[in-house]
């Protein structure tokens, strides 16, 4: 090999900007980078007997990736989380478990304000039709087929919507301004 040897975190760099036909995606923007590098090193700290130095770069790309699907203030969230109930640094696996987690109860949580209440007209939230879509107005229900109802489709946009995490980098520099770790 004439070049030094790639690390790990520049490999999976390459390797996903070369795989993926968007790799923007894949990468947080700069200002977002810096403010998770900071994290990482904060976090770090928090970590004073682990020796992290060959692991570092790694990690920070593993929490990059992670960062780019749930946005880069949960993660600060969940990695509040686990600094509070782990010894070793957290891994990005760990990190994802944990954002999952929160995911899975801010959804519970939204579901439990919002529950599901038919409008009456049709059958918990469905309505039988012809093959052509029309209402289904008796007769023989061979040819039907169930089709959501709009009071149900407009139920599941409300509750999806609300679970979507819409943080932008504005929102998630204020978060961390007021985090623990500041
Ligand atoms: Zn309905």
């Amino acid at each position: 090999m004439t070049e030094g040897p790639e690390s790990l975190a520049q490999l999976a760099r390459r390797s996903v900007g070369a795989a993926l036909t968007q790799p923007s995606t894949q990468s947080l923007p700069d200002a977002e980078y810096a403010a998770l590098v900071t994290m990482v090193d904060q976090l770090r700290r928090g970590y004073p007997h682990q020796d992290l130095a060959d692991s570092l770069e790694t990690l920070t790309r593993g929490y990059e990736l992670v960062a780019t699907e749930y946005g880069l203030a949960a993660v600060e969230e969940a990695l509040l989380i686990r600094y509070t109930r782990q010894k070793f640094f957290p891994h990005p696996s760990e990190l994802r478990e944990e954002l999952e987690s929160m995911k899975a109860s801010e959804r519970k949580a939204i579901l439990a304000a919002n529950p599901f209440r038919p409008c009456g007209l049709c059958e918990g939230g469905f309505v039988r039709v012809n093959a052509d879509g029309t209402p289904f107005r008796g007769g023989s229900p061979a040819k039907t087929r169930l089709e959501e109802c709009t009071c149900r489709v407009e139920w599941r946009r409300r509750v999806r919507g609300e679970v979507q995490p819409t943080i932008t980098a504005a929102e998630a520099y204020r978060r961390r301004r007021r985090d623990l770790f500041a």
